[in-house]
C-alpha cells in the first residue's frame, strides 16, 4: 500500500517544503471540498437540533400535564436526554398557577 499523499522534501526560496504530485494535490483538494460540505451539513443539522430542543423544552415546561400517566411526559421521557421539567417531573398542570 502506497503512502498518501506521496511527499518529498524540497527547498524553495530558502524554505524547506514538502512537494506532492499533481494527482495527490487534486485528491487532497477533493477531500477538502467533501469535508467542507459535510461540515456545512453538520452545522445546519446542529442548528435544527438546537431549535428542536428548544421546542421540546418549551413543551416540557408549558404543557398542561394531566399527571403520572401523562402521554406528553411519557414521550419526553423516551428521549435520549429528556428535557428538565418543573418539580414533580411534569409541566404545567390544570391546578398549577401561571
Ligand atoms: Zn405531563
Amino acid at each position: 500500500m502506497s503512502e498518501f499523499p506521496r511527499t518529498w522534501p524540497v527547498h524553495v526560496d530558502g524554505q524547506d517544503l514538502l512537494a506532492v504530485t499533481a494527482e495527490d494535490l487534486e485528491h487532497l483538494r477533493a477531500i477538502r471540498r467533501q469535508v467542507g460540505g459535510k461540515s456545512a451539513r453538520l452545522s445546519a443539522m446542529g442548528a435544527r437540533l438546537r431549535v428542536t430542543r428548544g421546542i421540546l423544552d418549551r413543551i416540557a415546561a408549558e404543557h398542561a400535564c394531566t399527571g403520572d400517566a401523562c402521554a406528553v411526559c411519557r414521550e419526553l421521557d423516551r428521549l435520549p436526554h429528556p428535557p428538565e421539567r418543573p418539580e414533580g417531573g411534569h409541566g404545567v398542570g390544570p391546578d398549577t398557577p401561571n
